[in-house]
């Protein structure tokens, strides 16, 4: 047998905020592969989740046995990196004012005060923020382009500046894009697309970067729609769904489990080669050039 075994690895997955997204499915098959799991959870919900956690209103069963246990859960707002970039508004909104400590830097720094200097071997990046993802791009303003940009993009790249010196060698870092980086989907704008293309061009540029300064390896995993809380307000989520079940390769639409399969692979020992990749996890829909919906439209005859 050749089994992904994680034990004695530790991960911060940041980017959870309840059971139902990526970041969750990842955190699931990390702790199933044996890897202790640490959680960066968004200022505006990390109460509502913590106090969750503490009601048991989560599923925390592993598949097979076991429970999801966090052994730390930190505040985290990916979209500054030090205090000094946080406006003044943001820090004195009540939804911040108390959460100690959730900057990039001010996350890593407790971070090692509490686990040790090297002390990190796999990094998730599960999070994105686009204000005006409903608007078409040819109406999305500088400010809210620029928004999802630095959340959804940059974050990656200060969270490797950032945590990178606290990673093991052999550790590993993974994202979640979306195929709307390369090809055009109708209705998710506001530079989202644009940031997940950066984020994908950014995931070679630091894979051979932090490969060449600490050692570990970047990857990024393009997932197929999953109605997350995130996606929902995307509006079209559900219909994103069943559109990917009808015209994927496979005829169904991955999970959240299926994603955390492969992050936990990527980031075992077993994925030791595989560096600045974008792995396709959408029941291969991304490899369709026509869809077998647009057969139906073959099939009936033009009415002019
Ligand atoms: P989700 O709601 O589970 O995760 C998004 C998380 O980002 C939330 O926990 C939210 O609190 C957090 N967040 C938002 N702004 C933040 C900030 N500034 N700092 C820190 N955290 C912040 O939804 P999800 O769909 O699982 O999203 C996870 C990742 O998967 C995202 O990168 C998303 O773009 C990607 N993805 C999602 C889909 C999909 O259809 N759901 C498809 C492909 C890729």
């Amino acid at each position: 047998m050749l089994p992904i075994d994680l034990s004695g690895k530790r991960a911060f997955v940041a980017g959870i905020a309840d059971d139902n997204g990526y970041g969750w499915g990842i955190a699931v098959a990390l702790a199933q592969a044996g890897a202790s799991v640490c959680v960066g959870t968004w200022p505006p919900v990390y109460s509502l989740f913590t106090k969750s956690l503490d009601r048991n209103k989560f599923e925390t069963a592993l598949p097979g046995g076991g429970e999801l246990k966090f052994e730390k859960i930190y505040p985290l707002d990916a979209a500054f990196d030090t205090l000094e970039d946080v406006p003044a508004d943001v820090r004195e909104n009540p939804r911040w004012k108390d959460v100690p400590n959730y900057t990039i830097q001010e996350c890593a720094d407790v971070f090692k005060k509490d686990l040790g200097e090297k002390s990190l071997d796999i990094l998730v990046h599960s999070l994105a923020n686009g204000p005006e993802v409903k608007k078409p791009l040819l109406e999305t303003s500088r400010k809210g382009y620029l928004m999802a940009v630095s959340s959804s993009a940059y974050s990656l790249v200060s969270l490797v500046q950032r945590f990178g010196p606290l990673m093991r060698p052999g550790g590993s870092v993974v994202s979640l894009t979306y195929m709307a980086s390369e090809r055009v989907v109708p209705g998710y704008g506001g530079g989202m697309s644009s940031a997940k293309a950066a984020l994908e061009s950014d995931t070679r540029v630091l894979a051979f970067e932090a490969g060449r300064k600490y050692g570990i390896r970047v990857n990024t995993i393009s997932a197929g729609p999953l109605a997350s809380r995130a996606a929902k307000a995307i509006g079209t989520i559900e219909i994103m769904v069943d559109y990917y079940k009808k015209n994927s390769a496979l005829p169904e639409c991955n999970t959240a489990a299926d994603v955390g399969h492969t992050a936990a692979f990527v980031c075992s020992a077993l994925g030791a080669g595989i560096t600045g990749t974008t792995m396709y996890v959408d029941k291969g829909y991304h490899s369709m050039g026509m869809n077998p919906d647009a057969l139906t439209l073959l099939q009936t005859p033009a009415t002019t």
